[in-house]
């Protein structure tokens, strides 16, 4: 026998809950979903979200707090450590990123962000420029 190509078409059941990457098992679940959708408050606008960046990343680096600088902003501290992290990946870009100036160590850590804010609120600057915020 000569060795052949098909195709098989298989058909999946699942609960849709109006977004395209989910395929939720159960329909208790999907409704769960899209009560949780419902609840969720809107993306602020973009120049909203720099500008948020842009002062968490300068407070946490300042020193201060996830959860104070979370309470200053009417967000959990939580969502200002993922804020911080996202913006610091930003500034570590390398289109953004002097590699001869960065100071020695790892510049993943928080301590050795804050040990060298200078650097890092420089970079900062950078991305408050860019964005003009
Ligand atoms: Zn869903």
């Amino acid at each position: 026998m000569k060795a052949s190509k098909r195709t098989k078409w298989i058909e999946i059941e699942y609960w849709d809950c109006g977004i395209d990457s989910h395929t939720h098992r159960t329909e208790a679940v999907a409704s769960a979903c899209i009560e949780k959708q419902e609840k969720r408050s809107p993306l602020p606008d973009k120049k909203t979200r720099y500008k948020r960046q842009v002062y968490a990343a300068r407070r946490v680096l300042e020193g201060d707090t996830f959860t104070k600088v979370g309470k200053d902003l009417g967000i959990s501290g939580g969502r200002v450590s993922q804020i911080f992290d996202k913006t610091m990946r930003m500034a570590r870009h390398p289109s953004r990123l002097d590699v001869d100036t960065i100071p020695e160590g790892n510049y993943w850590e928080l301590k050795h962000l804050r040990e060298n804010k200078e650097f890092w609120l420089r970079q900062i600057q950078k991305m408050a420029d860019l964005w003009g915020v």
